[in-house]
């Protein structure tokens, strides 16, 4: 990314002046730049994928599909090049290399009898992108996924950026039978409005307020709304970074749906999948409320 495009991307109509931290801040991006074209070309991207629980019915349902970088230096999680990605553009490709890979992967695992609904989370710039309707139908036709078993998790920030755009596409997204969760959910600040014209199946209460479940009554006090309104739209509430029984125990009480943690499995490569899915199913066994 050139020193322009930094500016035009920081607030178009504002002068910028280029400090020697903002020019290095500007370069180590064109580094990353760079590293995430070739990390691409060399196959350095892997994804893992970590289990979502039904809460009710005491089962794995599903998985989220969370993308690590296998960097020459050592592993990098998505925080540390998904804004990169998604500044200079390389989310397209990358984020096209993710949808194909989780449905190629969900694919053989139905095949294999384990029939897992797949989570694959999508930035805002890819749900802008004009073909990205296209991109998961492609990706679906050319894995032989069920379009019903895909969700397409969106954070909540994107949704507001352009709200219009966003309901169209996920509207389309809808028609093509695949799911649209909102995630970190409570995040931003979603109008009312918008959710009541938002064809969401899910919201995804963020993992902050589930910490706090118990300890502070604020958080309670969210997640027990978020569940309320997630239903009042007739949404499922997933609630993500379970990581206590406590928290599990308060989920139940709250009648949230499903969740996902550290309590129930890590994220893990697929091949650890069938193994973690067991984990799960002892866990849910062992703690029932
Ligand atoms: P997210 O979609 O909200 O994913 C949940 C994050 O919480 C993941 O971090 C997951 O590893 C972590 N997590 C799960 N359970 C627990 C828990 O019990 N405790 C704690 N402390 N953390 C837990 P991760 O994998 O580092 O991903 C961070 C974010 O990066 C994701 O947040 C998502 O927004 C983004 N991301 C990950 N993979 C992709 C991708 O393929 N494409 C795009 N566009 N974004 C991605
Ligand atoms: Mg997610
Ligand atoms: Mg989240």
């Amino acid at each position: 990314m050139t020193f322009v495009y930094y500016a035009k991307n920081h607030g178009r109509g504002l002068t910028r002046l280029f400090t020697d931290e903002l020019r290095k801040d500007v370069t180590n991006r064109m580094l990353v730049e760079a590293e995430l074209w070739q990390g691409l070309q060399r196959g350095e991207f892997v994804l893992h994928y970590q289990p979502v629980v039904d809460l009710s019915a005491g089962t794995v349902v599903g998985v989220e599909a969370l993308i690590r970088w296998n960097h020459p230096d050592g592993l990098r999680m998505p925080d540390s090049f998904i804004p990169v990605a998604e500044a200079t553009g390389v989310i397209h490709p990358l984020g096209a290399w993710v949808l194909t890979e989780a449905c190629r992967q969900g694919a053989r695992w139905a095949q294999q009898g384990l029939d897992l609904q797949m989570a694959v989370n999508f930035s805002a710039r890819q749900i802008g992108h004009p073909d990205v309707v296209e991109t998961i139908k492609t990706a679906l036709a050319g894995s032989g996924l069920a379009a019903d078993r895909l969700w397409v998790e969106i954070t909540e920030s994107a949704v507001l950026e352009d709200a219009e755009l966003a309901r169209i596409v996920c509207n389309r997204i809808r028609g093509l039978g695949a799911s649209v969760a909102i995630d970190d959910f409570g995040t931003g600040y979603s109008s009312l409005l918008y959710l009541k014209r938002y064809p969401a199946a899910a919201l995804k209460a963020d993992r902050q307020f589930v910490a706090g479940l118990g300890l502070h009554h604020d958080d309670s006090a969210i997640v027990a709304s978020v569940i309320g309104l997630a239903h009042a739209i007739g949404a499922i509430c997933i609630a993500e970074g379970v990581e206590t029984t406590a928290q599990y125990q308060a989920l139940v009480a709250l009648d949230c749906d499903y969740a996902q943690g550290y309590l129930f499995s890590r994220p893990v490569p697929a091949q650890e999948i069938p193994r973690a899915v067991e984990q799960c199913n002892s866990v849910l066994a062992g703690t029932s409320c």
